[in-house]
């Protein structure tokens, strides 16, 4: 019986992902790896390091009943780490010290001490504000740095919010986050192949696009123009399918990548199916 689509939307938030200072890594990597599991990403946005704008984003993804909000950035010890704020605000939660996230913190400090890292390992005030968490929440471990991850119920979402350091990121999401992804989607299996085309342009192309998205809607079909060179248009098209049986996903992009080089070349297009 085929469970319902896991809907996710992905909050980034930093000033500098806004000005250009970083780029948005983050955001790409969490779009992947959620599909990869058979997640259904909806969207992305980012927003500055500012309590309201991120309140506000969160109530506005709320509003469309995604199953996850995740959340990358702003959980550090500094005064512009401000996501947890910004939840606690939007969601009318307060903030209290965690005992869990407390205990992964002093543990945390205390292995940083001993490699010499820190000379003094007390949780001073600055790494108190990494355990305030919103009211309810649960702390995810962080394996490769210090402010822990967390998650929320929101009764029919789950939100969670994740450190911006990439490799934290990715250590918690791996870690933690995961399995409570996989565990909603079930197993999903994705099935891609790629018509590689040459001597007929997209604009060309598109009518004939048109015809096989209309036969094929459980197939998603992308093309993206490489260009023109030596005076020949050449264009990668991507056939992309998901499914719970694996047969039939293979069946379905198959088919429809085969349909499309069939009448590309009768158009006297040249056409490689990978
Ligand atoms: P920490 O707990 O380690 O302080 P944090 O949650 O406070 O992490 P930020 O202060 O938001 O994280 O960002 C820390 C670093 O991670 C910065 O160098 C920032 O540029 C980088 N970073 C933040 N967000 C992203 C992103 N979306 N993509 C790539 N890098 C990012």
């Amino acid at each position: 019986m085929p469970r319902e689509e896991q809907v996710c939307e992905i909050i980034t938030v930093g000033n500098e992902l806004l000005t250009g200072r970083t780029l948005n890594t983050n955001s790409q990597w969490l779009a992947e790896r959620i599909t990869q599991i058979g997640g259904f990403v909806r969207r992305c946005v980012v927003v500055r390091d500012n309590v309201i704008e991120i309140a506000e984003i969160l109530k506005e993804a709320l509003r469309r009943n995604p199953n996850f909000i995740i959340v990358a950035g702003g959980l550090g010890p500094t005064y512009d780490d401000l996501t947890l704020d910004g939840v606690a605000k939007g969601f009318k939660r307060r903030l209290v010290v965690n005992k869990r996230a407390l205990q992964m913190l002093r543990t945390k400090y205390r292995q940083m001490w001993k490699k010499g890292v820190i000379e003094k390992y007390e949780l001073t005030e600055a790494r108190i504000k990494m355990a305030r968490l919103p009211s309810g929440a649960i702390p995810l471990l962080n394996p490769v740095g210090t402010a822990p991850g967390v998650l929320l119920n929101l009764d029919s979402c789950i939100l969670a919010c994740l450190p911006g350091v990439p490799s934290e990121m990715k250590g918690i999401f791996e870690e933690s986050l995961k399995q409570v992804i996989a565990e909603r989607t079930g197993r999903v299996f994705s099935y891609s192949r790629t018509l590689n085309v040459e001597g007929i342009v997209e604009s060309s192309i598109a009518p004939l696009l048109e015809k096989i998205v209309g036969r094929f809607p459980d197939v998603y079909i992308k093309s993206h123009p490489q260009g023109i060179e030596g005076g020949i248009s050449r264009i990668r098209i991507e056939f992309t399918g998901r499914s719970r049986t694996k047969g039939r996903v293979k069946v379905r992009v198959s088919k429809a990548a085969q349909e499309l080089a069939k009448v590309i070349r009768k158009r006297g297009g040249s056409v490689e199916l990978v």
